[in-house]
């Protein structure tokens, strides 16, 4: 595959969100001891499913950031039965350690830098501004490309048409000569798909693929997706 442009996701593509969420809440569940009424398993998965609904309201515009970030932890408590009185100041403590935490994916630096000096890339990321400006700088982005594009700042998220047709214009070129590169099968290869892109899809976090999921390309090792650009 010979693109003109190569697009990136960041979360779960080149930063491992997922491990630094469960490095950040196995200390927060240390550091609170009323937490410690329910097992860490517990606590992660009833936080993972209210944070994923919120997340799906937030798209939707039903709650805001604040309401989104204030609710996914007291909202975990009150479900397990833990008193709640201490939930803000759980939940920006949380920020804090999640930050501390954040590390490249497995072989996803080397891969960008070698794509980089071949293509022209970009970065689309579904999120927070002040939270991804961080992880841009962290990962030193800046780098590779001046163009970023989060969905805060838009107003939208991925696999919002609008998001999409913005990135092609930045891009300066065709939209089939883009090729996205990106973990959610909803968010970035649908979004991708349907703006007329090509898609990588990095199916490492994916438990199963089901049958009707495809992309131009899947790989779950970033050196295989520095071939198929080659
Ligand atoms: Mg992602």
């Amino acid at each position: 595959m010979i693109p003109e442009f190569v697009y990136f996701d960041l979360d779960n593509t080149l930063l491992d969100h997922t491990t630094a969420e469960e490095e950040a809440h196995k200390e927060i569940y240390q550091a609170y001891p009323e937490l410690q009424k329910v097992s860490v398993n517990e606590w992660l998965q009833t936080y993972t499913e209210i944070n994923r609904v919120l997340w799906l309201q937030y798209q939707k515009g039903e709650v805001d950031r604040h309401e989104l970030h204030r609710s996914r932890f007291s909202d975990t408590m009150a479900q397990l039965g833990i008193r709640n009185g201490h939930s803000e100041e759980i939940g920006a403590n949380y920020m804090q350690i999640y930050r501390k935490h954040w590390h490249w994916i497995d072989g996803a630096k080397e891969a960008l830098e070698k794509v980089a000096e071949k293509y022209p890339v970009g970065f689309i990321t579904n999120g927070f501004q002040e939270t991804q400006r961080k992880k841009i700088e962290m990962l030193g982005l800046e780098q590779y490309s001046d163009i970023f594009i989060i969905s805060e700042e838009i107003g939208v998220m991925k696999p919002h048409s609008k998001v999409f047709d913005l990135a092609t214009d930045e891009s300066g070129t065709e939209r089939s000569q883009i090729l996205y590169v990106g973990d959610s099968y909803s968010s970035d290869i649908i979004g991708g798909k349907n703006a007329g892109w090509k898609t990588a899809w990095y199916t490492a976090f994916m438990d199963e693929i089901k049958e009707e999921q495809t992309a131009d390309f899947l790989f779950d090792q970033f050196p295989r997706l520095v071939d198929y650009l080659s």
